[in-house]
């Protein structure tokens, strides 16, 4: 993280609440996975914070991107655009996957004229596809144990692998071409187990449709790579070992191997200073009320089921107080039990490693603008 001295220059100078982001981290984080899965295309999974500069950023290092929506898409587009039309359509399977499993008509129709890889997991979606954007190529999703993981999307998505052929045998009959599989753990998965069923249920699918005369090129191996929030998380490296190991034994090249880390790659960049605006004694409690707070920056609190300690800049013996963010709304809790010095107003406080489903899940309610973004150590 930025040191403290930084982190309260840059208050000083831009006001607060502030999320920092540091490039050298996104930096880090994105050659540590390419570096530990060497086979493996990250494509960034924009959702997780869409900043345009970090867009930019994770492109120039070489990424590719998973989207989830048409404004999504364009913001990834651009930097493609630049190519000749040509480059483009071959290039945009290479730079983007559209990762949600369900699009509107809408939607498809606008992506067609770019040839994309577009993910399914249903047959109305294959006719849905068939009817709006019969030029893309297909993904399929499986659905995956997603036991332990801190966000779980097993019940929303995902075909039974059960299923999987007749779903591939659905989008032949329909003109369109499966071009792999995907499967995603949920998001924050600590248990590895999770990623190596789904490589054994994966390899039975590939099996399966190898048989019913399909040739599969891809397996995407979606996002859930965890993010090092304490030490309990078991290192990157680790998993990356087991991967390696099981993508070798299981899908030899030429099966192309591809991933969408959101998360991994961006949590560990961002960091929120605020200010104490407010205080109070309850219940003989110290309260403190600060300038960012769950309906800002805190967000993942709720949406994420994360949880983001808050510290002081001052030092001090420590006492147990809660912190309250700056809206009406008794939900608008950052914790109750926050061990911090005896703070007063226009002190200054921060969480750490919450770049991730955060600023981008922001809203503006009761008034309160999401926190400004200063980017720090950008190229
Ligand atoms: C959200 C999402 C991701 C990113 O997940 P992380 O846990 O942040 O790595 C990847 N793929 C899909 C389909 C997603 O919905």
């Amino acid at each position: 993280m930025p040191s403290l001295r930084l982190l309260a220059k840059l208050a000083e100078e831009h006001g607060t609440p502030l999320f920092v982001l540091d490039h050298r981290e996104l930096r880090r984080n994105f050659s540590d996975f390419r570096k530990l899965l060497p086979r493996v295309q990250p494509y960034y999974a924009v959702k997780a914070n869409p900043d345009p500069d970090i867009v930019r950023a994770f492109y120039r290092m070489g990424a590719s991107f998973d989207v989830a929506s048409w404004p999504e898409f364009k913001l990834v587009f651009r930097h493609i655009r630049s190519l000749s039309e040509t480059e483009q359509l071959e290039y945009v399977w290479n730079k983007i996957i559209y990762a949600h499993p369900v699009k509107s008509k809408e939607t498809l129709e606008k992506l067609d004229r770019y040839k994309p890889l577009v993910v399914y997991d249903n047959a109305a979606e294959v006719r849905k596809i068939r009817d709006c954007a019969p030029h893309a190529g297909l993904v399929l999703r499986i659905k995956v144990a997603n036991t332990g993981s801190m966000v779980e999307l097993a019940s929303k998505f995902g075909a039974m692998p059960a299923e999987a052929v007749t779903l591939m045998d659905e989008a032949r009959e329909a003109g369109l071409t499966v071009e792999g599989l995907s499967f995603h753990v949920g998001s924050q998965c600590t248990n590895f187990d999770n990623y190596l069923q789904a490589l054994q249920q994966s390899a039975e699918v590939f099996r399966e449709a190898a048989a019913a005369g399909f040739d599969l090129k891809l397996l995407d191996i979606g996002g859930g790579f965890p993010a090092p929030y304490d030490e309990h998380v078991e290192s990157f490296r680790s998993l990356a070992r087991k991967l390696n190991a099981e993508l070798d034994r299981l899908f030899p090249p030429p099966v192309e191997i591809l991933a969408e880390p959101g998360r991994f790659l961006v949590a560990t960049a961002g960091t929120i200073v605020a200010r104490v605006i407010g205080k109070a004694v309850r219940d003989g409690k110290k309260c403190y009320y600060i300038d960012d707070g769950v309906y800002g920056t805190y967000s993942g609190a709720l949406f994420d089921h994360c949880r983001y300690p808050v510290r002081a800049f001052k030092r001090g013996a420590t006492e147990i107080c809660a912190v309250f963010g700056p809206t009406c709304d008794a939900l608008d809790t950052i914790g109750f039990a926050e061990e911090l010095p005896d703070l007063e107003v226009d002190d200054l406080v921060y969480s750490v490693r919450i770049g991730a489903y955060s600023h981008a899940t922001s809203t503006r309610f009761n008034g309160f603008e999401p926190a400004k973004v200063v980017h720090i150590h950008a190229d």
